[in-house]
């Protein structure tokens, strides 16, 4: 991720900090932002409040002069700790992902079906990873999102139908050994 993008998702994260909207801890993505805002800890790293846990782990490291970076913080990563798919049967991941992800594949879906020029699937593939906690990769043609469980790979397809996105799920179970 680009530095002025880090800034710029900084700045917002800060902004809705400000407005007291409960999120996870910015930094490690697992406990929560406690309210009111003064009572977590204020980062070293980015105007950010992030958890005490946190708070208290930068302090350690900021002592041993290794800084965890900004883009390895929680929120700039593709995947939490709690959207690890590889711990989830196939089944499992296809709930999950029918269940929080359908209007951002079907958005992506749309975007990509209605582009204009000079836009790559490259870009649209990154936002898909930014946007999709767990997705492997987004393939073109067909187009197509990919999970990975712990017994196979969960394949999300999305299709045109000329004026609406049509989703359907495969399961390619991995071959015992
Ligand atoms: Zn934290």
């Amino acid at each position: 991720m680009k530095k002025a993008e880090i800034d710029k998702r900084l700045l917002d994260l800060k902004a809705r900090q400000g407005t007291g909207e409960k999120m996870p801890c910015p930094r490690c993505g697992r406990n929560t932002i406690k309210a009111p805002l003064a009572h977590n800890a204020l980062s070293r790293y980015a105007d950010l409040y992030v958890c005490d846990e946190c708070g208290m782990t930068e302090a350690m490291l900021d002592m041993m002069r290794n800084p965890l970076p900004l883009e390895q913080w929680a929120v700039f990563k593709n995947t939490g700790p709690e959207l690890d798919f590889k711990a989830l049967s196939m089944q499992e991941v296809v709930g999950r992902v029918l269940g929080s992800q359908t209007e951002e594949l079907l958005r992506l879906h749309r975007a990509w079906v209605l582009r204009t020029d000079g836009h790559t699937f490259d870009a649209l593939r990154e936002q898909a990873l930014k946007a999709c906690p767990g997705i492997m990769d987004l393939r073109e043609n067909p187009f197509c999102a990919v999970y990975r469980a712990k017994d196979g790979q969960v394949l999300i397809r999305l299709r045109w139908d000329g004026n609406k996105s049509e989703i359907a799920v495969d399961t390619l179970p991995e071959k015992k050994k």
